[in-house]
């Protein structure tokens, strides 16, 4: 089983200890409450510590398989990573997504009360943003099997729909990345 280590560092069973500041695990325990989170330490060998209800629940290694629960909505076989695209995004791509947003949410927005929300249909991701309670759309990414590559398309208010031609400020940053379609989110629409 992982270890805590007070107050704010987490061994896997495999011996790797991740280190965090005390603020971000504070913050990670108070968002988990009603959803799981995700931390992943920036480590060569990346661990991703996993919140619920207040309390670290796992640690995702990347020298063990997933545990049986990661695995539960795929019961045949793990997915392989050369699926189609079209058929949606891969539960091992949403792992990482979710994993990309909550360290832009814990080390780009800091403030608990700020967050971005992934959301899933079909091979689009959506990013809502949770500000002060009230859940808005930003924009929506789609998957084209790579996670470089997603084509961007940003809010627009005006004519409530998501927009790919759009120029708005914080355009620039849209560079393919979730994190800098995070960014670019951030400045047309500041927390
Ligand atoms: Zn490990």
């Amino acid at each position: 089983m992982p270890k805590e280590i007070f107050p704010s560092s987490f061994e896997c069973d495999c011996g790797h200890q991740s280190d965090f500041f005390e603020n971000t695990i504070r913050e990670m325990r108070a968002m988990s409450q009603k959803k799981k989170v995700y931390l992943a330490d920036s480590a060569p060998e990346e661990h991703t510590i996993v919140f619920y209800k207040g309390k670290m629940v796992e640690i995702q290694c990347p020298k063990q398989p997933p545990s049986r629960e990661t695995k539960k909505s795929s019961p045949k076989s793990r997915p392989s990573k050369k699926r189609s695209t079209t058929r949606g995004i891969p539960d091992e791509v949403k792992t990482d997504i979710e994993a990309i947003v909550q360290h832009f949410n814990t080390t780009a927005i800091r403030n608990p009360q700020c967050v971005y929300v992934a959301r899933y249909k079909g091979k689009f991701l959506y990013l809502d943003r949770q500000d002060y309670g009230r859940l808005h759309p930003i924009c929506r990414l789609e998957y084209t099997g790579k996670m470089e590559d997603w084509s961007f398309a940003i809010y627009k208010y005006s004519d409530e729909r998501y927009e790919e031609e759009w120029f708005f400020p914080g355009s620039e940053h849209a560079d393919g990345t979730i994190k800098g379609a995070m960014k670019a989110g951030l400045e047309a629409y500041p927390s």
